[in-house]
């Protein structure tokens, strides 16, 4: 029925209904495969070209086409950008359940009438029956199925109406043609997709996912993450980014943190009005703000060629949410630099998130994460390893933007693994390929657990023949077999561990297989500076550490004070890492408030400048991070209110704070220098000759901590006691 169209002529329609001169990557091709009536099935990544494959046929085929599409807002803007392209507006319609009953009328009319060429329709107005009767009796050219897979449970985006989809459209007449469009899709997905269509037959187009000019870099993420990405905008300063955290909270956080460090930033989130959520994204596509910190609700559709750079605070749920959220820098083809902060702590907590879903979605979740965590963790090429999750073989010696990541740009020493590649693809031949990698890692490495025990393995002489190594060298191999080709995952039981033909070969006749050993995060976080707690983490830079020690002990002797009243440790690590040389820096160290600062901090100050031009060091950046003092309101109540005296116990219920919180929250006050006077707080539950002995203690002690007081009593008072004691201690004697 339809008629054969030639090249020219697909040409001038390209022109004149859009303005284009030539078809982008593979439009042509498919444009073709959907004007001869077959099935299509179209996977290219964002920005690819993918609508103009469906809206081009629909403009020059007889009768309608549908359109499903999951977003409301993208098809109103395709629907605006149609009818911007013709002299009639019925060309191109959205049915959906805000309409009013004389609209439906009119997309009605148009549609019978043939002049609706295309007509959008969300996946749950499709099911409707009086649609479906409406749609029955009308002349479809195809259905095109955008976000196609949202079909599959192994997406990122699952949503279950899709799955109606195939018994719809059969209802709507027989043999008429779909296309199914996606962005992502890994092997996986794409036989979701083409399965629950009913179009196994169809001719798929994929292109290729590599996006050559983006730089992938993952940092481990620690206790200054606020400050790494505070540095990485201010280098990057005029350029527009766009950053992603997983929380509200944090995202207007994240957002005020650069506000009071200079940066034009913009929150982003669903919980924002409707009317402040457009302004604030008017003002990041007008340039009025060059940074937008969103939660994942920012994005879609949005199309900002220049984005220089999407920051990742949270690692995202799925390595599609990555690729596709990265994806939004270097529309344009230049600089897209794409930075994310990994911690394993962070992925745990997506976990227990998931917790409460079923079985199977639960499954799903974590086989997803696991790939962001080998992701993450992984020494080889990123690019690589994206596009061999999305099924794509990349050769990072000869390919395109081969060299743009961390990894490639500082590679890790590679070390022969032919031998231990050999003993693995051996365990998992013999234990009869039924183990997920951390199993596999298991039999290694010798440790049995309660599946490995069930199937006998650990009497197997290959039981612990990998134990030489630690675990995290064994999961590195596995995941770079995995890449290799050597080993697949089956997703159906979520990731069992298969050996390929390739792996089979290799173990006929081994051959040399160069490995590097993955990152150990782990280490990098303990790198941090422990905050608060008065515990002591690694510190920066120990000779000026052992400098400020000694500062702090002679002019506690000359006050003939305790030195922890003057500045904790942790005050004075974070001095060794950030290098104050005004007072004003030196407010804004960890435990320092503006009041300390100014009575104890001058020689500080003096002694690090000294510090910093004998030794030159360049000091982490000429600005100092300024932070927020994000609960500040919370502080100034309980300043206001031990001011009134009111009970502390009635300040903390107020505030919903656990005793324990609130104590912690009025520690903070006086150890950065504020007065807090509770004396009609403590009168009641300790007498003068008890608050003279706690006196008499810390006036001697070497530190303030409560472990050592606690036992130096012996019992003779509580926790909260001598914590509460403290404060007035520290409030009266320091302050
Ligand atoms: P996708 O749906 O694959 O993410 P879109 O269909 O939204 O991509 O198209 C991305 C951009 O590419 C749009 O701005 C569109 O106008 C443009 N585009 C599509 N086809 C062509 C073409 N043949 N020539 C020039 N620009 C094109
Ligand atoms: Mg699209």
């Amino acid at each position: 029925m339809n008629k054969a169209y030639s090249k020219e002529e697909l040409s001038a329609a390209l022109k004149n209904y859009f303005g284009f001169s030539g078809f982008k990557g593979l439009q042509e091709p498919v444009i073709t495969n959907v004007l001869a009536g077959r099935d299509t099935f179209v996977i290219m990544p964002t920005g690819g070209g993918k609508s103009l494959c469906y809206q081009l046929p629909a403009l020059i085929s007889p009768g309608t086409a549908i359109v499903v599409s999951p977003l409301i807002a993208l098809m109103k803007n395709q629907v605006d950008f149609l009818r911007s392209l013709s002299e009639t507006e019925g060309i191109a319609h959205v049915l959906n359940s805000s309409l009013t009953k004389a609209e439906i009328k009119q997309v009605r009319s148009d549609v019978r009438s043939g002049v609706t060429k295309l007509l959008y329709v969300a996946p749950e107005s499709l099911t409707k029956e009086e649609n479906i009767e409406f749609l029955n009796r009308v002349t479809i050219s195809f259905v095109a199925i955008d976000e196609a897979h949202c079909i599959s449970e192994w997406g990122h985006d699952f949503r279950p109406e899709y799955r109606n989809l195939r018994k719809i459209i059969q209802r709507l007449g027989g043999n008429i043609p779909i296309i199914g469009l996606t962005a992502t899709a890994t092997p996986k997905v794409q036989e979701d997709i083409l399965k629950n269509l009913g179009i196994q037959e169809a001719t798929t187009f994929k292109a290729s996912f590599n996006r050559p000019n983006l730089y992938y870099e993952i940092r481990p993420k620690t206790k200054s993450i606020d400050a790494d990405i505070t540095r990485f905008v201010k280098n990057n300063e005029g350029k527009s980014g766009i950053i992603y955290c997983l929380s509200r909270k944090r995202v207007e956080e994240l957002a005020q943190t650069l506000q009071v460090n200079g940066i034009r930033a913009i929150p982003y989130h669903a919980g924002l009005d409707p009317k402040t959520r457009v302004k604030n994204q008017d003002m990041f596509l007008m340039e009025d703000a060059e940074v937008v910190v969103a939660t994942i609700a920012f994005g879609m559709g949005i199309d900002k060629p220049d984005v220089r750079f999407v920051i990742h605070n949270d690692m995202p749920k799925s390595i599609e949410s990555y690729y596709q959220e990265t994806g939004r820098a270097g529309r344009d083809g230049g600089e897209g630099h794409c930075l994310a902060f990994y911690s394993y702590k962070d992925i745990e907590k997506l976990e227990k998130f998931m917790s409460g879903k079923p079985v199977a979605e639960q499954e799903i979740g974590l086989a997803l994460l696991q790939d962001v965590v080998a992701f993450a963790e992984t020494s080889i090429s990123r690019r690589k390893f994206i596009l061999h999750y999305f099924g794509e073989e990349f050769d990072n010696e000869t390919g395109e933007g081969g060299d743009m990541d961390d990894n490639m740009r500082h590679p890790k020493k590679k070390h022969e693994a032919q031998d231990q590649l050999a003993s693995l693809l051996n365990a998992v031949v013999q234990t009869h390929q039924k183990y997920k990698a951390k199993e596999v890692v298991h039999v290694m490495r010798g440790k049995v657990n309660a599946l490995i025990k069930s199937h006998k393995t650990d009497a197997m002489s290959i039981f612990g023949a990998g134990s030489a190594h630690p675990s995290e060298y064994w999961m590195a191999l596995i995941r770079q077999a995995l890449v290799a080709g050597l080993l697949t995952k089956d997703i159906e039981t979520y990731g069992v561990l298969k050996i390929s033909s390739a792996g089979q070969a290799f173990l006929k006749s081994p051959s040399s297989f160069m490995m590097t050993e993955d990152h150990s995060y782990k280490d990098a976080n303990d790198d941090v500076v422990v905050s608060g707690g008065g515990q002591i983490g690694a510190v920066a830079d120990q000779t000026l550490f052992k400098l400020l020690k000694a500062e702090r002990k002679t002019i506690a002797d000359k006050l003939g004070l305790p030195p922890f009243v003057i500045f904790q440790d942790p005050s004075l690590e974070d001095m060794a890492l950030k290098y104050p040389i005004t007072i004003d820096e030196l407010s804004n160290v960890h435990g320092v408030g503006e009041g300390k600062a100014k009575k104890y901090g001058a020689s500080f100050v003096s002694l690090i400048d000294n510090y910093v031009t004998e030794h030159q060091i360049l000091r982490p950046d000429d600005f100092v991070v300024k932070s927020t003092g994000s609960n500040s309101g919370l502080k100034l109540y309980i300043i206001q209110s031990v001011d009134r005296k009111l009970p502390l116990t009635d300040i903390a219920q107020a505030k919903g704070l656990a005793m324990d919180d609130f104590i912690k929250e009025m520690e903070a006050i006086v150890y950065s220098g504020t007065k807090l006077n509770i004396d009609y707080y403590l009168e009641d539950i300790l007498d003068e000759d008890s608050q003279e002995e706690l006196h008499d203690y810390f006036m001697e002690a070497q530190s303030d901590q409560v472990a050592p007081a606690l036992e130096a009593f012996d019992g003779d008072f509580e926790e909260e006691e001598i914590r509460l004691y403290r404060i007035k201690f520290i409030s009266d004697v320091a302050n």
